[in-house]
């Protein structure tokens, strides 16, 4: 684990991120949740769908998974978010990360139309 990673740990935990129990699949590293979206410092945001885990706490995104219909609505709720988010965030490298979320959420939805 390099130092980034650390860094971005301690980011997402001021953030009031929690730390999850489970691990990224990809790398292995300990994965966050923070408003609903799970984090690994490493790879960053990840899609995680529900796969008969036990996951504390995730109960409320669950439902509004479940009230939202497809992905590209969680899409767009999670840009909203992450929007929301930036407006209160004074933190640089966590403003640059959202930016890059938001980014890669509309080329992700612009790809679909
Ligand atoms: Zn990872």
């Amino acid at each position: 684990m390099g130092d980034e990673e650390i860094q971005k740990m301690v980011t997402l935990l001021l953030s009031r991120a929690t730390m999850l129990a489970q691990h990224c699949p990809a790398c292995g590293t300990v994965l966050f949740e923070q408003g609903g979206r799970i984090i690994c410092p490493s790879c960053g945001e990840l899609e995680v769908r529900e796969e008969g885990q036990e996951e504390k706490g995730k109960e409320e995104e669950r439902e509004k998974e479940q009230e939202g219909g497809g992905d590209e609505e969680v899409l767009r709720r999670k840009r909203s978010e992450l929007i929301a988010e930036l407006e209160g965030e004074r933190d640089l490298d966590k403003v640059l990360r959202i930016l890059e979320a938001v980014q890669r959420i509309d080329s992700i939805l612009g790809g679909r139309r």
